[in-house]
């Protein structure tokens, strides 16, 4: 057991959790200047003012963090950060004008990524992960969920999911990793169809995998042209059969229904959704289905953000998670990503604080952390400021520091 004193404030989120992440006012971030936290290796025993700590737990081993801020751990809900190669010369090509379609036809894009993943060693793929997520951690993101999905082929496919499941045991208990099945990413040419790919490789490849308890969630990239409605309504009664949480990358470049099949499949999460319908929307708010907004990705392609105060104000929950991943968002940094995107997003500043910490782990099926309440996980983030503001307003400074 211990305890942080004196700390300038600690970010609660108390009335935010009462209000299950939805429809919150500024008031909601619950905010204790000159805090004092109680915790033993599992949970939060106490949470108040400094003056106000219980006499039981005056004789502890406590540490004062006067002029730090004490946050429920960030969750960076959605990355793809297993790959080989980068895309810079792609990156430049872009800038430079040259059309997507010829940097595909030279052999650019996701094909360039695939190759070089399949290309890389399993031991050179976990080493490149590793750095990666000790890049993440440095900014102060705790829980990171990583997808596989840039081997494409049964072996491949196979091969990243270890991977990550070996990143998982070895950054735990310190870094929490959850494991995401991306098999359905894009097709395969050598196949003749999405639901071909899907029926050779996506299901025996998970049937395979389930025993093992490794696989903490499914995904597909429910797009025209890539993967169709009947594709995921396969995957995602598979997953519910096998009892495996479903999450879906949805009505990105089209409106095409994503958000109301994760809605009927209860999954954890859809993202993406910039082009939600208000079906979408509605079916949503009335669910536990988590909205996952990827800033980063629209701005880096240049496209409209989703709708993020149609969503808010319906009372859809809302996470904000980095996308990560060497093409359409190369970078790492969640803060950031949240700290530029808020203004753009019309979202206030509980909104944005629980977009990334609350709403998020519930969109890895995580309910027992991101509110810093008693009988909560103790896992938060610690940043040298003098207020939560002052850690988005210095947007791309890093604050973070490890806990004492
Ligand atoms: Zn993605």
């Amino acid at each position: 057991m211990k305890a942080y004193i004196h700390i300038n404030e600690i970010l609660t989120l108390k009335k935010a959790h009462l209000k299950d992440g939805r429809k919150l006012n500024p008031e909601d971030l619950s905010i204790i200047t000159d805090g004092a936290i109680v915790f033993d290796d599992k949970m939060i025993l106490w949470v108040g003012h400094t003056g106000e700590m219980p006499e039981q737990y005056k004789s502890l081993p406590f540490m004062s963090l006067k002029d730090h801020v004490l946050t429920p751990e960030i969750v960076d809900s959605h990355t793809h950060l297993v790959f080989g190669g980068d895309r810079a010369k792609e990156y430049a090509d872009r800038l430079n004008g040259i059309p997507y379609e010829e940097i595909a036809k030279r052999g650019g894009g996701i094909l360039l990524t695939m190759k070089e993943t399949q290309n890389a060693g399993n031991e050179a793929l976990f080493e490149l992960a590793r750095e990666r997520i000790q890049r993440l951690y440095s900014y102060g993101i705790g829980t990171i969920e990583i997808k596989s999905g840039y081997g494409l082929n049964f072996e491949k496919e196979k091969e990243i999911s270890l991977v990550i499941a070996r990143l998982k045991k070895h950054f735990s208990p310190q870094i929490q990793i959850f494991n995401t099945y991306l098999a359905a990413h894009d097709v395969p040419k050598e196949f003749s169809s999405s639901a071909d790919y899907v029926k050779q490789v996506v299901l025996p490849l998970l049937k395979e995998l389930a025993p093992l308890n490794i696989i903490d969630a499914v995904d597909i990239f429910h797009e025209k042209n890539y993967f169709t409605a009947e594709d995921t309504r396969e995957l995602f009664q598979l997953a519910l059969d096998l009892g495996i949480p479903r999450k879906i990358h949805a009505d990105e470049l089209n409106t095409n229904g994503g958000a109301e099949i994760a809605a009927s499949f209860s999954a954890l999460s859809a993202d993406h959704l910039l082009k939600i319908s208000d079906d979408g929307i509605a079916k949503l708010a009335h669910s536990a289905t988590v909205a996952t907004l990827l800033p980063g990705t629209a701005f880096f392609l240049g496209k409209i953000l989703a709708p993020s105060r149609k969503m808010l104000d319906a009372g859809v929950k809302v996470a904000i998670a980095s996308d990560y991943n060497p093409g359409s968002c190369h970078c790492d940094n969640l803060l950031l990503i949240a700290s530029i995107s808020a203004a753009q997003l019309k979202i206030n500043q509980a909104e944005l604080w629980c977009a990334i910490t609350y709403n998020a782990s519930h969109s890895l099926g995580k309910m027992d952390q991101g509110v810093l309440v008693p009988g909560m996980k103790a896992r938060f983030s610690l940043f040298k400021a003098e207020s939560i503001s002052h850690i988005t307003y210095n947007w791309g400074r890093n604050f973070s520091v490890s806990l004492p």
